[in-house]
């Protein structure tokens, strides 16, 4: 089982379950939030999330259209370890603090509209200008886990 947690190691975390898909994302909003490239989003429920240390203090980050996001930061060393959108039901754990950010790999190239020109992508994962279908592209398994969240 995959686990992670912030620089200072206040905040520790680990995945109870295989991600429901993972996100590269070249959006504008993720290259600030970063200061780089693009941002690597495993997207998981929120309750196959295991706090192992520390309480991430959750910060709402402005970001284009008005809206704001829910970033959980390290109350401390104030690493970003995951952020929220819409559904409170799924997380967004940012790869780049599991012990072993090559445990995983993106499953699909998002917002590539504003990707940073000398970044190529690969021909075998899916790239999209702006978002995907998630019916389209999701395995059964993930929209089997979807639905449930839904039905909650
Ligand atoms: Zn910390
Ligand atoms: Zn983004």
């Amino acid at each position: 089982m995959r686990e992670g947690g912030c620089a200072c190691g206040e905040v520790r975390y680990r995945l109870t379950s295989e991600p429901l898909f993972v996100h590269c994302c070249h959006c504008l909003n993720c290259q600030r939030q970063t200061g780089s490239a693009f941002v690597i989003n495993v997207l998981i429920e929120t309750d196959r999330i295991e706090l192992l240390a520390g309480e991430p203090q959750v910060v709402a980050v402005p970001r284009s259209g008005g809206k704001k996001q829910k970033i959980g930061r390290c109350p401390t060393c104030q690493i970003a370890v995951w952020s929220q959108y819409t559904s409170p039901g799924v997380r967004f754990v940012r790869a780049g603090t599991l012990d072993d950010p090559a445990s995983v790999a993106p499953d699909v190239h998002i917002f590539t509209r504003s990707k940073l020109p000398w970044v190529d992508l690969p021909d075998e994962v899916p790239a999209f200008d702006v978002y995907y279908d998630t019916n389209k592209l999701w395995p059964a398994a993930s929209l089997e886990r979807l639905e449930a969240l839904k039905a909650q």
